[in-house]
């Protein structure tokens, strides 16, 4: 999954907890589950944070991390990337800025 750092940020950043269900999804930065304003799109509940999804500092070290391709996951991601290829085995990349339909279309298209 290819993903942008700043959405990848973004989404961790606009994640709202609803009062009444954590499982009712709201996302600021995500068209399909936008909250109705500041309250819940599912049952217009109130929305919070999490204190860590706030935590810039804290996402910014997890995300040089996993970006780093010298050393950290992708690092790990690009060296079976090219071991799949010189094996001759299929390895699937995805556009993971568009929306869960669109990723999954790609996905089954690509399998
Ligand atoms: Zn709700």
């Amino acid at each position: 999954m290819i993903l942008d750092r700043q959405i990848a940020k973004n989404r961790i950043m606009g994640r709202r907890l609803c009062e009444n269900d954590n499982n009712h999804p709201n996302n600021i930065y995500i068209d399909a589950i936008k909250p109705n304003g500041d309250k819940c799109r599912v049952c217009g509940g109130a929305l919070t944070t999490r204190n860590d999804d706030q935590d810039e500092v804290a996402i910014d070290k997890r995300h040089s991390i996993y970006y780093d391709t010298k050393t950290g996951t992708l690092a790990s991601a690009y060296y079976f990337r090219d071991l799949a290829a010189k094996a001759g085995i299929k390895y699937i990349t995805l556009a993971g800025e568009k929306d869960l339909k669109s990723v999954t279309n790609e996905l089954v298209s690509k399998l």
